[in-house]
């Protein structure tokens, strides 16, 4: 078995507010092993964007990394010059965000756009710049008189995939993807998931995807990562958790969430909002809002703890499981 390509340990982050700091990822690490596509997935707010910016160390005022490692190929991101950075990000790690139409220059056209990423990490002549745009842009259906496009003159849809072209310019082992079907018609999802998930099986890159919407990660991820107030309550196989989740939140979560298959079912929501995040609760933060919620559970933080099939962060599940 290789070594993971990504390994994140005791990761923290803070927002300086007014009031204080406010903690908006807690104590998470994980493993993404190589072309492995990990999703996670959690209602706004819960941490999962910022979980991603610190990973891709491009987090900025009033975010914080208050602690913790992000070890990519074995080297530790969070002790890298911004130089050191920028050499890897798009030749080994790719970025893609949630607005195309944000992330994109307005004022250059595609071809440029490819080309300056070219420039930026390689030194190949034009010729060869221009061969990999029209190359990669194929990647995502998109026809090379496109090159000479600018970003208004494309679909949504379009230019999502256009921004994915440009992530897989270099062929990085990683991309980081934050919810980029979020602007885009269920449709047009469809067709970019298909679209990512036939590149990963073809370049073997590792994925990791944040999304609000579960339906859209159901079909391709691997694993999944449920978050909550900035902590993972639940991770483990997709298939697993969706078929028999064991967190309370992660049931919620699967309850509001409508089936393709079975019996129709009402749809439920979870009662209640997430703690502050400047004064959480001293216990279980999901507390509040459970169903379960006993003594134990309003004091005693629980343990992120290790099952033969998962992790789950839940005294519940700790007294009815053997880790
Ligand atoms: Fe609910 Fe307690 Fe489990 Fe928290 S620890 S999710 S409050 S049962």
């Amino acid at each position: 078995m290789s070594d993971p390509v990504l390994q994140v340990r005791g990761l923290r982050v803070e927002y300086a507010t007014s009031s204080g700091p406010a903690q908006a990822v807690e104590d998470v690490s994980f493993d993404l092993d190589q072309g492995e596509f990990l999703a996670i997935v959690g209602e706004s707010g819960c941490g999962k964007s910022t979980l991603l910016f610190a990973i891709a160390q491009l987090l900025t005022y009033p975010a914080n990394l208050a602690g913790g490692s992000v070890h990519f190929e074995g080297v530790d991101l969070t002790t890298l010059s911004a130089e050191e950075l920028r050499q890897r990000r798009w030749r080994d790690m790719s970025v893609v965000m949630q607005s195309a139409m944000n992330a994109l220059n307005p004022t250059l056209t595609i071809g440029a756009q490819l080309a300056d990423a070219c420039r930026a990490h390689t030194d190949w002549d034009d010729a060869r710049i221009a061969e990999r745009s029209a190359q990669v842009l194929a990647m995502v259906a998109i026809d090379a008189v496109h090159l000479r496009s600018y970003p208004f003159q494309l679909s949504g849809g379009m230019r999502q995939r256009a921004m994915i072209a440009m992530a897989m310019l270099l062929e990085p082992k990683l991309v980081i993807m934050d919810e980029p079907t979020s602007a885009l018609d269920v449709v047009a999802q469809r067709s970019l998931m298909k679209q990512v998930e036939t590149l990963r099986q073809r370049l073997g890159f590792a994925v990791l995807f944040v999304t609000h919407d579960m339906s859209v990660v159901a079909h391709y991820s691997d694993r999944l990562a449920v978050m909550y107030a900035g902590e993972i309550v639940e991770i483990g196989p997709t298939r697993e958790i969706f078929h028999q989740p064991q967190h309370p939140y992660s049931v919620g979560l699967m309850e509001a969430f409508p089936s393709l298959q079975g019996d129709l079912r009402p749809l439920t929501g979870i009662a209640g909002t997430p703690p502050s995040l400047v004064n959480p609760p001293e216990g279980c933060l999901f507390a509040p809002r459970c169903p379960h919620a006993n003594d134990e559970c309003r004091t005693v933080r629980p343990a992120l703890v290790s099952y033969p099939d998962r992790q789950v962060r839940c005294h519940l599940v700790a007294r009815s499981r053997k880790p």
